[in-house]
């Protein structure tokens, strides 16, 4: 499970986050909408550690990660991270992207990295591409390496920040279809995302931030459908 409360960061005197509670239960599925600049990424990030919260506490299986005592690098490793740029080796094959964190990372060996590996690239639906290289894949596919290498850490929630926004049209479709089935297996996930089809569908609770603050929180069917803020509306009517 994921547990956000009164989290706050500010970048000098930008206060982007204003006490985000937010919880993501074992196995559930949290999707995180909103505007551009509401603070989404800045949230992730934080839940990471990727940036440092001015204030509030943020649980992640567990393990408070805000406890300056906290092994960082091991609750790191708990945490899986699929951004919307896919940042792949671009001299490595797919299962060799796939295989370098475990091997560096964990210090797996390299018979069980590769067959780590080969599980999870066939999870995603690139069996047959273990062997190409970044440039020879479309971005559905090199983000669906992302997942794979991800996944192949064994994290036991998985944080994706806008995973398909920079892919084509035609593309998104695949990337999210992982995603649902990922979803499916019972994997805790933390998803902002602008794809409204996906939240209506795959999401427990979809949250809708907006200038720092979680406006509104509840079932997709209520906030999407049914908002109760004008904030929300307006953000949903341009979006959807
Ligand atoms: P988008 O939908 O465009 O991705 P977002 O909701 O993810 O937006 P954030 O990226 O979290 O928004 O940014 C929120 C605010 O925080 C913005 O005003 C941004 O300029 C500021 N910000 C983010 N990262 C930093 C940083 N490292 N240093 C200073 N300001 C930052
Ligand atoms: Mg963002």
């Amino acid at each position: 499970a994921i547990d956000i409360s009164g989290l706050r960061k500010a970048f000098g005197a930008n206060e982007v986050l204003r006490g985000i509670d937010l919880r993501v239960g074992a196995g559930e599925v949290v999707c995180v909408i909103g505007p551009s600049g509401s603070g989404k990424s800045t949230l992730l990030r934080c839940v990471n550690l990727l940036e440092e919260p001015s204030a509030g506490t943020v649980r992640v299986a567990g393990a408070e990660i805000t406890d300056p005592d906290v092994d960082i690098d091991a609750v790191r490793r708990r945490i899986g991270m699929v951004f919307q740029s896919f940042n792949l080796f671009p001299h490595l094959t797919a299962v060799g992207n796939v295989e370098i964190a475990q091997r560096k990372v964990l210090r797996r060996g390299r018979a069980e990295a590769r067959r780590v590996a080969l599980e999870n690239l066939e999870r995603v639906g690139l069996a047959d591409k273990v062997g190409a290289y970044p440039a020879q894949l479309s971005g559905g596919q090199r983000q669906r390496v992302a997942i794979a290498r991800a996944l192949a850490m064994g994290p036991s929630v998985m944080l994706f920040d806008e995973p398909t926004s920079a892919l084509d049209p035609e593309l998104v479709g695949d990337v999210l279809g992982v995603m649902r089935g990922l979803a499916e297996t019972g994997m805790t996930m933390l998803v902002v995302t602008h794809e409204m089809g996906f939240a209506r569908e795959v999401a427990d609770r979809v949250a809708f931030m907006d200038g720092g603050l979680v406006v509104e929180e509840g079932p997709p069917a209520r906030v999407i459908d049914d908002p109760s803020h004008e904030r929300t509306r307006t953000f949903l009517s341009r979006v959807l």
